[in-house]
């Protein structure tokens, strides 16, 4: 790279709302910890969003997650359904709770978890006597809904807990069928979101679990703060964490989720100028939109045929784009490939492994304009060319 070449960031965060006065506001009412009027209006305004009766900030979305994990239950030797395909902060919440992960592969449609595997598994457990899994963390990666509603009656027979980990899709929501409107994340019985820098609102770093369990919502707010009893002398029922949020950060929460709604037409509209400036390649699929599904577009994602890619890596796709100013980004090594969790139970075979060899993350700031959207596909082409 030198001085002329462009540098097109995969993602950054768009602070053009009113941050910086509600920062000031923090500094100059001296409420910059945990106590103070950002959180609750955080929390307030975030679950009027969703549509969820109850939000609670957390710390970041692997607290969430953490926290989610303990609501339903989840203790020493529970199992937990989760995807092999994800960022890895979905499954390690479950090891936090030794409690054992399922790892579920992706179906291609969706790249998400794979219902019917979920539904096949549970089945055969019923009929064989097999302890069933107590929960279930159903990740929407990408910005793209999972397909949750085959799901719903059957874990509620079998008194299994959906946790959904939205944190990839804050906006996502269903546009056909029972669910039709919901927002991902409001429709299990607990859903968590993150606030991390690479998210589509951030917070510097934070979450959110949302649920409309009254009961739910008062054990998390505990627990996200050391299970503190509202007395003076220190006392505590159970062990809590210091999971919260602070008033600074609820304040950047704040101010970013009045801009979500228009970061939301951004990203569908670099999506579609992506989708339309590759629509001529062979061999590069974009990511997927089912019609049941408003997907967010947090990320924007391709995948190259391993017919054209041959023996390149999308690491090294990654590394000739980035010599050129256009930063992209593999697709997750699937979980079941690392050290801690290759001996765990899995269901399905490797889609996720083919997601993981062909799959790459283009450029998808809020602010990217579309000529660097065409100088990223221009690149992409030219790296394809010279395979
Ligand atoms: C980012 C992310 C998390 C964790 O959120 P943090 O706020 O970074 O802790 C969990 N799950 C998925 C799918 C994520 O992308």
């Amino acid at each position: 790279m030198n001085n002329s070449t462009p540098f097109i960031p995969l993602s950054e965060p768009c602070l053009n709302g009113k941050e910086k006065e509600y920062i000031l506001q923090c500094i100059d009412t001296n409420f910059i910890s945990s106590i103070g009027p950002f959180v609750t209006r955080f929390e307030e305004e975030f679950a009027k969003y969703v549509g969820s009766q109850y939000a609670v900030a957390c710390a970041s979305g692997t607290a969430a997650l953490h926290i989610a994990l303990i609501l339903a239950g989840v203790s020493e030797n529970d199992l937990v359904m989760a995807p092999t395909f994800s960022f890895i902060a979905s499954v390690n919440p479950i090891m936090y709770q030794k409690a054992t992960p399922i790892l579920v592969d992706s179906e291609p449609k969706t790249w998400n978890m794979d219902p019917e595997l979920i539904i096949g598994e549970i089945r055969q457990r019923v009929k064989t006597g097999k302890t069933l899994p107590k929960a279930i963390i159903l990740a929407h990666i990408l910005g793209h809904p999972a397909n949750i509603e085959p799901l719903i009656d059957i874990c509620l027979k079998h008194n299994i807990t959906i946790i959904e980990d939205a944190a990839e899709a804050l906006g996502a929501t269903y546009s056909k069928g029972r669910f039709q409107n919901k927002h991902v994340g409001a429709i299990g019985e607990i859903g968590c979101y993150s606030f991390n820098g690479n998210k589509i609102i951030s917070t510097g770093g934070g979450g959110m679990i949302v649920t409309n369990n009254p009961a739910f919502a008062k054990r998390a707010k505990s627990l996200t703060t050391q299970a503190k009893e509202n007395r003076l002398d220190y006392w505590h029922n159970e062990i809590g964490y210091n999971y919260r949020l602070t008033n600074l950060a609820a304040a950047l929460g704040v101010a970013q989720l009045e801009q979500l709604p228009n970061f939301l037409v951004k990203k569908r509209r670099i999506a579609e100028n992506y989708n339309e400036a590759l629509s001529h390649l062979e061999y590069v699929y974009p990511l997927p939109h089912e019609a049941w599904a408003n997907p967010s577009f947090w990320l924007y994602c391709i995948r190259i045929s391993s017919k054209i890619l041959q023996d390149t890596t999308p690491v090294q796709i990654s590394e000739i784009l980035l010599k050129h100013g256009v930063q992209t980004r593999p697709l997750w090594t699937p979980l079941h490939l690392m050290p801690m969790y290759k001996n765990m139970i899995r269901l399905g075979g490797s889609h996720s492994e083919s997601l993981f060899r062909e799959g790459l993350t283009l450029p998808t700031s809020v602010n990217i304009t579309k000529e660097e959207q065409n100088i990223a596909v221009k690149s992409l082409m030219n790296m394809i060319e010279n395979l």
